[in-house]
Order: structure tokens, then C-alpha cells, then sequence
């Protein structure tokens, strides 16, 4: 039995499936999950002491790599300062400063302690200035686990939908309206049929929880014209795309203005922070400022808000985004000219698809049909060549500034190997 496999068995024993969040028990490749202790750079460390070449990094959060020296100054300078204080106090001021003089349509932010309770607080803002109930979101996109995004759309009638997890009140069912990705025509008809009760469309710009499925801009823009003639507000999930893919994110990348926008992972630096921002008009609705009621013991914790801070202020000056850009165009490249693979990528933001020579993907549906080689053997291949990519076909993979040009050439070598030898 190895170091893992033990600590496995006994967390198994003390928490459910073993793990804190599902996807890190391996069970999308099978065996035992690797216990790590420690990261550096590019590398994160395994129990038995084993240096790995991650490409997960901790599933986007860490664009700066492990251990950033700046970032953990400033934890450790908050954490002498007091790390909790419950009060008013300047360090979130000083990041929500930061943020809103340098992306527009945030004029007002919200700091909240993961990108779910972001998104679920975005909701019950556009609810509550539009007076109206329903959401409407798309089949390919991931949320978080707030109960009004855990839904995706039936297998039967047009406009049906089902649960993407038990435990959900019925009642939640109704107020979620799903489309598919990539469709202007199903977008039409929903707003056709729907337009006067949507009070908010939610999609990730750049879809990256389902594999990368890269949107068409038109798409995109359709929607947000859709929204505004409708009177619905247009939410940009950012969670995984803000900070990431330019500071301002896709919003700024493309040039699509959301009403209200939701941040996590690179926001906070590796620490638990999620934000919701966007028009004046919208964030004066919550609370205390307004009637839509929203709150948190340790929102806007001093450590975290310090991270975060460290973290944008080496992003801001777009440096990091032109080298994570080259870097990423010679991993597509090397990636790419590897038979039986095929690579969608933005920026530092990756997805390997087990499948030769398809298409641009860009929805569930494209994915369906064609077959892909079992990620699995690849995935511990590549492990045991000392590489972890993130433990699920339909998870995507990123690169950080610690990164180099070596890394790439490491990761495409021991992927050409894994997929030669299945
Ligand atoms: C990760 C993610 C979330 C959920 O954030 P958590 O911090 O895991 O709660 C929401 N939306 C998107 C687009 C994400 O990638």
C-alpha cells in the first residue's frame, strides 16, 4: 500500500468519499488519489516527497504558481496584524479600490469567500431590481452549487429541465430557465417566450468547467442584446475567466459590458475570496445600502483580501497575461501536433481532448458525438511521469507565471509517450 492509498482509507472513513470538494478523489481516472503537502513554483509535492509538474494549480487560483513570494509576505503581514477583525477596516477597501478604478463596469464590489455564494448573490440582486423570477443559464456552463444552478436541461420536452443533484427543492426547478451553448436560434426562442419574467441571463464567457468550449463573439453579443431589449441583466461568470484571461477578463477581452460580473480563484490568490460587482444602480440594491440581503462572518478576511491584493497588483500592467499568452501558444502547438489530440485554448486556460482532429467545441452537444480516448490511463501515465493535470477528462488544465518554456516542452513529451503506449 502506498503513502496515499493508507491516508486514503482513513479519510474515507472521517469525511465523504475522502475529500472536501468530489473531483479530487480521482474517481473520473480512476485510483487513488495522490495526497500532496506542498507546492512550489510550478511544482506541488507529494506525501512520499515526490516533486510533480502541476498544470491544475489548485484549478486556477494560482496563476502567480505556488508560494509567490509577494503573496505570502502579505498573508503573513496580515496574519501578524490580527487576521480576523469583524469591522470596517482599509485592506478590502484598498482591493475593492483597486479593482473598480481599473475595470469599468465594476463600480461597486462585493466581497464574499468562494465563487458560489458570488454567483448566488448576483441572482438575488438581479431578482430583486428587476422584480422578476427567473434565471436563465446554459447546459455546458458550471456555476457553482447554489440550488438555482445545479440544473440542467431534460432529455424531454423543449423547456424541461431536471436536477443536477438530489436534494433540491422542486420548487427550483421552475425558476431556471437552460439553453444550449452555441444556439442563437434556441436563445431567441427562449427570450420570445420568456423575455418579460428573465430576470437575469448567467453564462460563462469562456465556458471552462466542461472542457474549454471557446464561444463565438457574435454568440455572445447576441445575448447581451437579447438581455438589454428584454430588460434582463446580463451576469458574466468570471470566476474562472477574471484576472485569468486579461485583468479585466473576457468582458474586457471581448468587449461585453455585464450588468453584473462574479469573481473567484485568482481574485483571492489561493485563498478563499469570491466578489460580485457591476453597475452603480445594481450593487446600491444590497444590503445595507439596499433591500437585497446578503452577508458573511468572515467576508472580506483580512488575509485573504491581502493575497488578493498581492496577487492583482503583479497582474495589473499585463506583462504576465503576454507571457502566459506565448506560453500558451507554444503548448497548443506542441500539444496540438500530437495524433489523437486535439487543443482548445485561451491564454494560459487549456483543455487536451482525447480526440483527432475535430472541429472548434463549443457546446455539450458537440462533445456527445464524437468519441474520445479514455483520459484515464493517460492521466496516471502522465502522473507517474511526475505531471498532474487536473483528475477529470472534462476538467481544464492552466499555466502560471512560474511556468517556462521547459515545463511545456516536458508535459507535451510525456503526453506524446502516454498517448502512443494506451
Ligand atoms: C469554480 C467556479 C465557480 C464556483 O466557485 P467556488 O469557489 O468553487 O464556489 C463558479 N463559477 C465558475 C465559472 C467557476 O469556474
Amino acid at each position: 500500500m502506498s503513502t496515499s492509498d493508507d491516508l486514503f482509507a482513513r479519510a474515507k472513513r472521517v469525511s465523504p468519499g475522502g475529500v472536501h470538494s468530489p473531483v479530487r478523489a480521482f474517481k473520473g481516472v480512476g485510483g487513488t488519489p495522490r495526497f500532496m503537502t506542498g507546492g512550489n513554483g510550478a511544482y506541488i509535492r507529494d506525501v512520499d516527497g515526490r516533486e510533480i509538474l502541476d498544470f491544475c494549480m489548485a484549478f486556477g487560483p494560482l496563476i502567480l504558481g505556488h508560494g509567490n513570494r509577494a503573496v505570502r509576505d502579505a498573508a503573513v503581514g496580515a496574519i501578524d496584524r490580527g487576521w480576523s477583525l469583524g469591522t470596517a477596516e482599509p485592506y478590502s477597501l484598498q482591493l475593492a479600490e483597486y479593482i473598480t478604478a481599473r475595470i469599468p463596469w465594476v463600480q461597486s464590489v462585493r466581497f464574499v469567500n468562494s465563487g458560489t455564494e458570488a454567483v448566488m448573490s448576483a441572482l438575488r440582486v438581479a431578482r430583486g431590481a428587476t422584480g422578476r423570477d427567473l434565471i436563465l443559464k446554459f447546459d455546458g456552463c458550471y456555476h457553482g452549487h447554489a440550488d438555482a444552478m445545479l440544473i440542467r436541461s431534460g432529455s424531454g420536452l423543449a423547456e424541461a429541465t431536471e436536477p443536477d443533484s438530489a436534494g433540491l427543492n422542486k420548487a427550483t426547478l421552475g425558476g431556471t430557465l437552460v439553453a444550449p451553448l452555441n444556439d442563437e436560434a434556441a436563445l431567441e426562442a427562449v427570450f420570445a417566450r420568456h423575455g418579460g419574467e428573465i430576470a437575469a441571463a448567467i453564462i460563462e464567457p469562456l465556458p471552462a468547467n466542461y472542457g474549454l468550449l471557446p464561444q463565438r463573439l457574435e454568440y455572445l453579443k447576441h445575448l447581451a442584446a437579447l438581455c438589454r431589449k428584454h430588460g434582463a441583466l446580463l451576469i458574466l461568470d468570471e470566476v474562472i475567466s477574471g484576472f485569468r484571461v486579461g485583468f479585466q477578463g473576457c468582458a474586457g477581452l471581448f468587449g461585453i459590458e455585464p450588468d453584473l460580473v462574479t469573481y473567484g480563484k485568482v481574485i483571492g490568490g489561493g485563498f478563499p475570496v469570491g466578489a460580485y460587482g457591476g453597475k452603480r444602480e445594481y450593487m446600491e440594491m444590497v444590503a445595507p445600502a439596499g433591500p437585497v440581503y446578503q452577508a458573511g462572518t468572515l467576508s472580506a478576511n483580512p488575509v485573504a483580501m491581502a493575497a488578493g491584493m498581492a496577487t492583482l497588483e503583479q497582474l495589473a500592467d499585463g506583462k504576465v497575461y503576454a507571457q502566459l499568452e506565448s506560453l500558451g501558444a507554444e503548448l497548443e502547438m506542441k500539444l496540438g501536433a500530437i495524433p489523437g489530440l486535439t487543443v482548445q485554448r485561451l491564454g494560459s486556460v487549456f483543455w487536451p481532448y482525447l480526440a483527432a482532429g475535430v472541429a472548434p467545441l463549443r457546446s455539450l452537444g458537440d462533445m456527445k458525438s464524437k468519441p474520445a480516448a479514455p483520459f484515464g490511463p493517460v492521466f496516471h501515465k502522465l502522473l507517474d511521469a511526475g505531471i498532474y493535470l487536473a483528475p477529470s477528462a472534462f476538467e481544464v488544465g492552466f499555466l502560471s507565471a512560474a511556468h517556462t518554456s521547459a515545463h511545456v516542452g516536458l508535459l507535451a513529451g510525456q503526453m506524446r509517450r502516454a498517448m502512443a503506449s494506451p
